[in-house]
Parts: C-alpha cells; structure tokens; sequence
C-alpha cells in the first residue's frame, strides 16, 4: 500500500493552509477514517492532517445563552463535562448508547456529524437542540443550522478545505424536558435501528418550543417540523402527543435493511417518539 504525508498543525490556520492545494484527508479521534483505510484503495490521500493538537477546536463553554462544543468535544466529554451534564443531558444519554468507552474517548462530535450516515448518533439530539455547524475555510467563517448541514447520504454542505470548529445551541434553560432513545438490536456497540430525541421548553403548562428529531430513518437524520408545529404553543396531552407522533411517522422514509424491515421501523417512528414526548412531560401513556 502507498503511504501519505502526515501533517499535525497547532492551529486553524495552519490546519487550512496545510490542505492548501493537495489530496487531504483531516484526522480528529480516527475511529471513522482509520476502519475506512482498509478500503481507499485508489482514493489514499496524499497528505493526511491531524487536527487532534489544535487546541482551538477543544472545549466546551457557555456564553451569551449558547452552549459552544469544539469540534474535538468527545464523546467522553458528552458523559463528563459539567456544562454538557447541566446544560443538554440529552448528549450525556445519547452518549451511554454509543459504542463503548474506548471509542466514545476518541470519536468527537464534528467527525460524527461528518459522517453523514444515517445512524451517526449525535444528530438527533443535536437537531432536536437546534444545533448549528459553525465552520472556517478558504473563503473565510461560516454558521449552518444542522438541519440545513447534510444535503443526502453521507452528503454534506461542507466544501474542500473547510474544517468543522465548533457546534453550539441555544442553551435549552433549567426547566426543558427532554427524551432519547436508541433502538438498536443490543445495548451496546450497535448500529441504530432507530434514533429519537424530542427536547421541549415550557412556559405556563404549555410547550414553548420544541425539537423532535429521528435517525437512521432518512438518508439522514431529520428535524420533524410538523410534529414540532402541532406541540407548540399548547397544553400537551395523551392525544397531541399522539398526533406529533403521527407526524414523525409520515416524515419517515426508511429502509429495510439486515437490522430491521422499513415496516418496523416506520412503525418505531410513532411509537418512539409518542413515548418520548409522554414521558418527558409526565403524561400517562394509558391516559383515556
Ligand atoms: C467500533 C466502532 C463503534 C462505533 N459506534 C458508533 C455508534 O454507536 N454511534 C455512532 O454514531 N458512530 C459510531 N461509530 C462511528 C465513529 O466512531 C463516529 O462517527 C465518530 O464520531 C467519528 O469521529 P472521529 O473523531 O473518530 O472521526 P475521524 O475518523 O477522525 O474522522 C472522520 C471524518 O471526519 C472528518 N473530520 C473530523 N473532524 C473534522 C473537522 N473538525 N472538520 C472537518 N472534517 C473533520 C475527517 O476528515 C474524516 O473524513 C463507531 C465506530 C467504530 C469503529
């Protein structure tokens, strides 16, 4: 096999000029990029860049009413960081479903969301936080929300050159409830089935906001804007949590594939997220 250079920049800048005019590849936790080695059989890069000593791209923060994740952000940290546990413990939840720790302490949110792939778990609660991408490139600084970042399968709005710095969301306040599941054939080192993450905000007994989302559904993750549309602004019972459900449901589109049939999944998408939205605001799933 032929070998490639191998840069290790301290800075963004550096990170961007180093890619500068060759056949690249950037390198952060690995855990996507070195299992897909085995296969870039023609399409090695020339020069492959690791970003894992910009420390500019590390760290997580508060600022202004937004939680800002570098791009390194962990898994791990997703686990630990006291902003992340305070601020979104929908990451910290997500977190426990993905791989198991060896991965979890090397594999960091933009390489996640670099993936693309339908099942890349961090994608449904970030949507559901309303998450944007903020990136730096050869034609200077850019901000997309996360709904707007993947534009197919393992497709995304991300151009040559440019590197991921930072995911941040607004931060979704003390009294915001949420829910996450990962249905996956078993509890650990799975492929999602199907992935849910709902996060409302309250104010007087009625849904102020809310972000529901569902993975590995789509040819890639998505925001469900009409379940979102039928929560807001009211008092949420049994029946409208029932009717957003309905909603995430139509907005699926699956597949059938080794780990389940596109029926079941369809199904999972009303069931999953009916669950999550009844159970995030304490409303009985018998209720008459
Ligand atoms: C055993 C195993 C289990 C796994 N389990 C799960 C799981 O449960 N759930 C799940 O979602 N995924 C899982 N994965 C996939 C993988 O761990 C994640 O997608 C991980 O988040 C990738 O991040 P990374 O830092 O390792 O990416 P890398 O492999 O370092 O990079 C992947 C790609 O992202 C690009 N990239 C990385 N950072 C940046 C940046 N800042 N800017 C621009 N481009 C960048 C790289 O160029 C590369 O093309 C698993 C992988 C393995 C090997």
């Amino acid at each position: 096999m032929r070998g490639f250079d191998f840069a290790a920049p301290t800075t963004i800048q550096g990170a961007l000029k180093a890619a500068k005019g060759k056949k690249y590849r950037f390198i952060a936790g690995g855990t996507n990029f070195l299992p897909d080695l085995r296969h870039m059989h023609d399409g090695l890069p020339q020069l492959v860049i690791d970003l894992s000593r910009v420390d500019a791209l590390r760290g997580v923060s508060l600022a202004k009413g937004e939680v800002r994740m570098g791009a390194l952000t962990t898994m791990t940290d997703f686990l630990e960081n006291k902003i992340i546990l305070r601020e979104a413990p929908i990451l910290a939840a997500m977190s426990a479903k993905f791989a198991g720790p060896i991965i979890r302490n090397r594999a960091t949110v933009a390489g996640n969301l670099i993936d693309g792939g339908p099942a890349a778990d961090s994608v449904p609660p970030l949507l559901a936080l309303k998450a944007v991408v903020r990136l730096a490139g050869p034609g200077g600084k850019r901000a997309v929300p996360l709904d707007e970042f993947f534009t197919g399968y393992r497709r995304t709005v991300v151009k040559p050159g440019e590197i991921i710095t930072e995911v941040a969301f607004p931060a979704p306040g003390k009294g915001h409830k949420w829910g996450y599941y990962k249905l996956a054939r078993r509890n650990a080192m799975a492929i999602t089935v199907v992935g849910a993450a709902a996060v409302l905000k309250l104010k007087g007994g009625a849904c102020r906001e809310a972000g529901i989302s569902l993975g590995s559904v789509n040819p890639a993750p998505i925001r469900c804007y009409e379940a979102e549309k039928i929560l807001e602004g009211k008092a949420v019972g049994l029946a409208l949590a029932q009717k957003a459900a309905e909603a995430c449901r139509a907005a699926s589109a699956p597949i059938d594939d080794i780990r389940a049939s596109a029926e079941y999944r369809k199904l999972m998408c009303e069931v999953l997220p009916r669950r999550l939205i009844c159970q995030a605001l304490g409303i009985p799933l018998d209720q008459g």
